[in-house]
């Protein structure tokens, strides 16, 4: 089979993930930036951080044969002090131009706070002043259903944004329809313990069709698994999808979407 894994926080990973993925047939995998576990000190972490994400971390990748990509932004989880996030945001547009950068992401909300909305909307406002494409991430548990609505309606209030130039990661049962509606892209993450399980990826797949969607492993520091996404292939095909469907939703829907980026491009088979 072949996949593209677009979301994966590999500067946490070792190198026989890499070595797993490409096995598994990894064609690409792309990085949003994200918090790291703890909160960095000042703007000049996030300067090393995204050195690593533009410079390091696709040489480590292509050691293994892989495409790597990434994201770049303040991440909700840091996003309550707005004059860092303010920082941040003005180091961003000098790593715009770098040839692995598909856009702003993983923006969006944790706790649905003022502040973490005001970051925000000044990354969408950063996205739209350069042209990017956006991913967004969304709270988890109780919060995600208040914090999808106010992003979707932060996005709609912005109209310089073409909403399939949006991707809304880590829907669930209850707010992929929304997203779907909006005419953004819709992302469903795979995690062992919490999230999406590959069972209920593929419910969610069932009951609303393969458009506009797409797996990821979202895999990290945590409890994840960077093999999720062909393990959730097979188990759909042990529930009788065929390879053609599968292969929609594993490597031809990421590639539509993120090929809206000129930058975006896959090995030659
Ligand atoms: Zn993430």
């Amino acid at each position: 089979m072949k996949y593209i894994e677009p979301h994966a926080h590999m500067v946490s990973r070792v190198t026989d993930d890499y070595a797993k993925m490409t096995l598994a047939g990894c064609q690409a995998v792309c990085e949003p930036a994200f918090w790291a576990g703890f909160d960095r000190s000042s703007v000049n972490g996030f300067f090393d951080y995204f050195c690593q994400l533009t410079a390091h971390e696709p040489k480590r990748a292509s050691r293994f044969g892989l495409a790597h990509f990434c994201w770049l932004c303040i991440n909700p989880k840091e996003a309550e002090d707005v004059n860092l996030a303010e920082e941040v945001i003005d180091i961003i547009p000098q790593f715009l131009d770098g040839p692995n950068v598909l856009g702003i992401g993983e923006i969006g909300l944790n706790k649905n706070s003022r502040n973490e909305l005001k970051v925000f909307e000044m990354h969408v406002d950063l996205a739209a002043r350069h042209n990017q494409l956006i991913l967004v991430h969304t709270p988890h548990l109780e919060d995600k259903l208040k914090g999808t609505r106010l992003i979707l309606d932060a996005l709609r209030s912005d109209k310089r944004i073409k909403p399939e130039r949006v991707i809304i990661d880590h829907v669930e049962e209850h707010t992929v329809k929304l997203v779907l509606d909006r005419g953004h892209w819709a992302g469903m993450t795979l995690y062992p313990e919490t999230k999406c399980t590959p069972a209920r990826a593929i419910d969610i797949l069932e009951t609303y069709g393969d458009e506009r969607l797409w797996m990821n492993s979202a895999c990290d520091w945590g409890v994840s698994d960077p093999l999720a996404v062909p393990k959730t292939a097979l188990e759909m095909k042990r529930r009788g999808h065929l390879a053609a469907a599968i292969h929609r939703v594993i490597y031809e829907n990421p590639r539509t979407f993120l090929g809206q980026c000129p930058k975006f491009k896959l090995p030659k088979a």
